[in-house]
């Protein structure tokens, strides 16, 4: 069974490099069980001080396998592995093609991290430290649960839902998804990263919380080519309008986007546009997800 959902945003950035804003990374606690959405940079420490930490994660969902998304799923698996010692279930992971192979080449033997892999299963300084953590050997390497998701398929969790949409992005080099949620009455959809897309609209109709990309000021990127793959704070607004959400999360936030008064400028215009709550995507904001406490 599932607790009502506590979701915290432990990244909030893009590619470019801050200590403020990490990697995309979505936390979502659901008492016993605990769900992270995309594993970008950073998202290992963001776990932490969050309350959190990678044992305690039970599944791991990623939307594509931009490194600003992904670059922490090695991280996250050895880690957990590693304190782990064995007593902790195998991660289950969902993501898109070829995400198999993306596991098979960090975590197999022959993989980036198969001499790591060898030391610490087979050397006696590393079983010691497992056997001092509760182990038993031998000891295996980790073997997380990895399947590949595409548009359309459900994932029924432990009294918790996810369906995905495939978002348009940066095909046909990477597939890019979205995941909706839905657990305890309470939906909050993941949109990945993404330019205005039917399918993400119509997979967020009603959510409580849609969280969006947010890569620029819309009018102050002319480039087609980015445009075509991205979304800008107005077109978020509109998606998060036509699919009724209750509340529009903008996140992946750049320079540009939270420069003082530009940021105020997109809060007000994407609340203006989408009607709906705003909220400006910060590292480790949990997020309210019913209306106590706020004030009218
Ligand atoms: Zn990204």
């Amino acid at each position: 069974m599932a607790d009502a959902p506590r979701l915290t945003l432990l990244g909030t950035g893009t590619p470019t490099i801050q200590l403020h804003r990490g990697g995309a990374s979505y936390l979502v606690r659901l008492g016993e069980q605990q769900l992270l959405f995309d594993c970008g940079p950073f998202a290992v420490h963001r776990l932490l001080e969050a309350g959190s930490g990678p044992t305690e994660i039970t599944s791991l969902f990623l939307t594509h396998l931009h490194y600003d998304h992904a670059a922490d799923y090695g991280h996250l698996v050895l880690n957990r592995w590693d304190e782990g010692a064995g007593q902790v279930a195998e991660l289950d992971v969902y993501g898109p093609e070829p995400i198999e192979q993306m596991s098979a080449s960090l975590f197999g033997p022959d993989g980036v991290w198969g001499p790591d892999l060898a030391a610490r299963t087979g050397n006696p300084g590393s079983q010691s430290v497992y056997e001092s953590r509760g182990g038993e050997l031998p000891r295996l390497p980790p073997q997380p649960n990895v399947t590949t998701v595409a548009t359309g398929d459900v994932i029924e969790g432990d009294g918790w839902t996810v369906r995905v949409a495939e978002v348009i992005h940066f095909q046909p080099h990477l597939i890019c998804l979205a995941y909706r949620l839905d657990v305890n009455g309470t939906s909050i959809v993941f949109g990945g990263d993404t330019r205005p897309t039917p399918a993400l609209t119509e997979l967020a109709q009603g959510a409580d919380v849609l969280i969006h990309m947010c890569q620029y000021v819309t009018g102050e990127e002319t480039d087609p080519r980015l445009t075509d793959t991205c979304s800008g704070h107005i077109e978020a607004a509109e998606t998060a309008r036509d699919a009724n959400v209750d509340t529009l999360i903008l996140t992946h936030i750049t320079p540009q986007v939270e420069h003082p008064r530009v940021r105020e400028r997109v809060i007000l215009e994407a609340g203006q546009v989408s009607g709906c709550r705003v909220i400006f995507g910060e590292d480790l904001l949990e997020v309210p997800l019913d209306a106590k406490g706020e004030q009218s």
